[in-house]
C-alpha cells in the first residue's frame, strides 16, 4: 500500500502567536510542516513534537528572514527533508519599536523592512521557483499576513508599521498576477487585534483598551487568523488570487 503525498507547507515565524496557530490548524488538515523561527529554539522544538505527536511530519528551521543568505539556507535544507513545497506562509513578522513618527529612524526602518518586506519577498521568490508548473514544480499559494493596518494606515501611532504591511498588499496583487500563470496563487490575510507577544512592543493594556472601538467588541484570537489562512492555501480557494481576507472583527 502507498502512503498518500501529504501537501507541505512552510510558515515563517511559527514558533507562537498567529504562526503557531496556523501550525496547528495545518497539522489537522495533514500537512507536512516547515517550521520557521529566529530565537525560539525550545518553542518551536515543542511544537514540532506536537505536530509530530499528530502523525505530521514537522521540520523546525531556524532563520531571520531578512537575511538573504539565512533564507537561501533554509530553503536548502526544506529540499533536504521535503518532496517539494506546495504552501509558502509568509507570517513572520515585527512591530519595529511601537510609537508616532518622532520615534522613527534609519536603523529601525532598515530592520523593519527588512524583516516584513524584504523577507516575504525573498521567501517568496524561493519558493515560487520550486512551485512555479514551468519549472517543474506542482503549482502552490502563497499566503501573505499583512494587517488592517495597511490599509487604516496604523492607529495615530505605529504609521511604519503600517506602511510595511502596505507593501505586502502590494506585493501580494502583484505577484498574484506574475504567477497566476504558472500554477501559484498568491492570497492575504489582514488580521485586526489579535492576541499575542506583538502587543508586548506597546503600552501595556493596549488590546483592552482597544478591544472596546472594534465593531464585535473584542480582540481576536491567533486560532481565528489560521482559519482563514487554510482556507486561502488550500483546493477550496483553487480559483482565489489576489484577494484578501480580513480578520477583524468588522473593523
Ligand atoms: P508574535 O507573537 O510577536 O510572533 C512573531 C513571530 O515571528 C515569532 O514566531 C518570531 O520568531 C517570528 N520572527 C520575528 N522576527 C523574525 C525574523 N527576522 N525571522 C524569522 N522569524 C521571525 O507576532 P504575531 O502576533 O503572531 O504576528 C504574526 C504576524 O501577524 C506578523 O506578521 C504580524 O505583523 C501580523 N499581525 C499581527 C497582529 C496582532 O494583533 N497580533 C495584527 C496584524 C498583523 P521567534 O519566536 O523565534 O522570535
Amino acid at each position: 500500500m502507498t502512503s498518500e503525498r501529504r501537501p507541505v507547507m512552510l510558515i515563517t515565524g511559527a514558533s507562537r502567536g498567529i504562526g503557531a496557530a496556523i501550525a496547528r490548524a495545518a497539522a489537522r488538515q495533514r500537512y507536512d510542516l516547515a517550521l520557521n523561527y529566529t530565537h525560539s529554539v525550545d518553542a518551536t522544538e515543542e511544537l514540532a513534537d506536537e505536530i509530530r505527536s499528530a502523525g505530521c511530519r514537522a521540520l523546525p528551521v531556524r532563520a531571520d528572514v531578512g537575511d538573504e543568505a539565512q533564507v537561501l539556507q533554509m530553503f536548502h535544507d526544506i529540499d533536504r527533508s521535503f518532496d517539494g513545497l506546495d504552501v509558502l506562509v509568509n507570517n513572520a513578522g515585527i512591530a519595529g519599536g511601537y510609537g508616532t513618527l518622532d520615534t522613527v529612524d534609519e536603523a529601525m526602518l532598515a530592520r523593519l523592512w527588512a524583516v516584513n518586506v524584504s523577507g516575504p519577498f525573498l521567501c517568496a521568490r524561493e519558493a515560487a521557483s520550486r512551485m512555479r508548473t514551468d519549472r517543474g514544480g506542482r503549482g502552490g499559494a502563497i499566503v501573505n499576513i499583512s494587517s488592517k493596518a495597511a490599509v487604516l494606515g496604523g492607529s495615530g501611532e505605529w504609521v511604519h508599521y503600517a506602511a510595511s504591511k502596505g507593501a505586502v498588499d502590494t506585493m501580494t496583487i502583484g505577484l498574484s498576477k506574475e504567477l497566476a500563470p504558472f500554477g501559484v496563487r498568491v492570497n492575504g490575510v489582514r488580521p485586526g487585534l489579535i492576541e499575542s507577544d506583538f502587543h508586548d512592543h506597546a503600552p501595556p493594556g493596549r488590546v483592552e483598551r482597544m478591544a472596546p472601538m472594534i465593531p464585535m467588541l473584542r480582540s481576536g484570537s491567533a486560532d481565528e487568523v489560521a482559519g482563514a489562512v487554510l482556507f486561502l492555501a488550500g483546493p477550496d480557494a483553487s480559483y482565489i488570487t489576489g484577494s484578501f481576507i480580513d480578520v477583524t472583527g468588522g473593523r
